[in-house]
């Protein structure tokens, strides 16, 4: 058969407020132009995030009423650490309450100010808990991935010969870990091949650094390495998972992505003496180190959804769902990153909306028009969430590219779902002259895209 099916049946619904272009057009007032602030019952298909949004299965739910609530030595951890140690390999597993809870007590134990961490592209959460300990994020993508039209099967790659380099340049004294994001979220969810994951691993073998992934979205990357690198396209994704994991030295995780939970992280080592420190810093901020901040019932939950994550007929419908939206809008006209990522599409209103300089916000004029046009909830990835004002001159300094993201929720939405999202993005793209850019009236000195307040120019 051709057809793709969702490759499960519905047993519980969430209804759906069908709103009407009035209601939105009121709401989008109050919430100053700002989907953020924005109600979710007022949002018809929520496409801001596919972090802990996915739909858990009847094993899942299963698995919630199963949770050993014990505060220490919980059978739902032993269970929880069974299955992580079964899948990835590695010796100490500890529980945190979300991913950037393992980026944290990583980073506070294994840098020091003025060190060096070179990633493929570092997730934000990632680079702020970087930067807190005094170190710097060092981005070293290869260069096709700044390129939105151009394909390129694995665009999420670091480049190998600028991670030597950086690595001579700055001593191994400087550089505490070397880390890979699977897939590359910030850069599009591309994936990371195993040919780059394999040389990167023999680069920080050669130096004596540890490799560490970042690994939210490791079951979608074991996914486009079997459909795309050759001598892959034979094996399971276990096994391909597998010798991913094998050449790190631990990794840290959302489970909010790949977990299908709606809560939970996770951060793993080989190393004795460093999951010792790891677990003593848990104690003082997270909780015991078997449930880390978690419920029971959560690392239940977790543990089975990193199991489905893996399921090929899920994967098969995952990565074809969100390439159907590329592909359809692709088809109409409509500006995309290419090649189509693992979780999202990124719209590049940059070259969709050429007259609306960076300066007044394309990208978030375009998911307000989407707002208005048929309730969808996208985000601005540009120059509201990553510009800032130049504190010396007052200036804006705008992000290098102008992207709408459209997150898609994991066993969430159906096609007819996605369908109303195409028709409503072309109905935008067949008016788009008339859109207007926004003028940014209100800002908080971090994370300003949280919070901002625009008007309509
Ligand atoms: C979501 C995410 C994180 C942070 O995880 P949280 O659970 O949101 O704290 C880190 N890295 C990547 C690549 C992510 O997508």
């Amino acid at each position: 058969m051709k057809t793709i099916i969702e490759p499960f049946r519905i047993k519980s619904v969430e209804p759906i407020t069908i709103s009407n272009r009035a209601a939105r057009e009121y709401y989008l007032k109050a919430a100053h132009h700002n989907l953020f602030l924005i109600h979710s019952r007022d949002v018809i298909i929520d496409l801001l995030t596919d972090s802990g949004t996915g739909a858990m299965s009847s094993e899942q739910w299963a698995g919630i009423m199963r949770g050993d609530e014990s505060y220490a030595g919980s059978i739902s951890f032993q269970r929880f650490e069974r299955v992580v140690q079964n899948i990835w390999g590695f010796e100490y597993i500890i529980p945190t309450h979300q991913g950037r809870a393992a980026e944290r007590i990583l980073f506070s134990v294994i840098c020091k100010p003025g060190d060096i961490v070179p990633n493929n592209t570092h997730f934000d959460t990632t680079r702020a808990n970087v930067e807190f300990q005094g170190a710097e994020a060092l981005d070293i993508p290869i260069p096709e991935s700044k390129v939105p039209d151009m394909y390129h099967p694995f665009k999420g790659n670091i480049d190998t010969d600028q991670l030597k380099k950086v690595i001579k340049k700055n001593g191994i004294k400087k550089i505490p870990l070397i880390m890979l994001t699977i897939t590359n979220n910030a850069r599009g969810g591309q994936p990371v091949s195993m040919e780059n994951i394999r040389e990167t691993s023999e680069i920080a073998k050669e130096f004596g650094i540890p490799l560490y992934l970042d690994a939210c979205r490791f079951a979608e990357n074991a996914w486009f390495i079997k459909q795309r690198e050759n001598s892959y396209h034979d094996k399971s994704i276990k096994s391909i998972v597998s010798e991913m994991f094998s050449y790190a030295d631990g990794c840290t995780m959302s489970a909010k992505k790949d977990g299908i939970a709606n809560i939970g992280g996770v951060l793993c080592s080989n190393d004795k003496e460093l999951a010792k420190k790891e677990k003593d810093l848990l104690i003082l901020t997270e909780g015991f180190p078997t449930y880390g901040g978690l419920a029971g019932r959560d690392l239940e939950a977790i543990a089975i959804g990193l199991g489905e994550a893996m399921d090929e007929d899920y994967l098969q419908y995952r990565i074809s769902s969100t390439q159907y939206l590329g592909e359809h809008l692709l088809k109409a006209g409509v500006p995309i990153l290419q090649p189509p990522g693992g979780h999202a599409i990124y719209i590049d209103a940059k070259t969709m909306l050429p007259d609306i300089k960076p300066e007044e916000f394309p990208g978030q004029s375009l998911i307000c028009a989407l707002y208005k046009e048929a309730g969808i909830r996208a985000t601005e990835v540009g120059s509201v969430m990553f510009g800032k004002k130049d504190k010396q001159t007052g200036k804006e300094i705008q992000a290098d590219m102008e992207l709408v993201r459209l997150a898609i929720p994991r066993r969430t939405y159906t096609q007819s779902h996605i369908d109303y999202v195409i028709e409503a993005i072309l109905q935008v793209n067949e008016r788009k002259e008339n859109l207007r850019g926004l003028k940014m009236t209100y800002q908080a000195e971090y994370l300003r895209h949280f919070s901002a307040q625009f008007k309509p120019l």
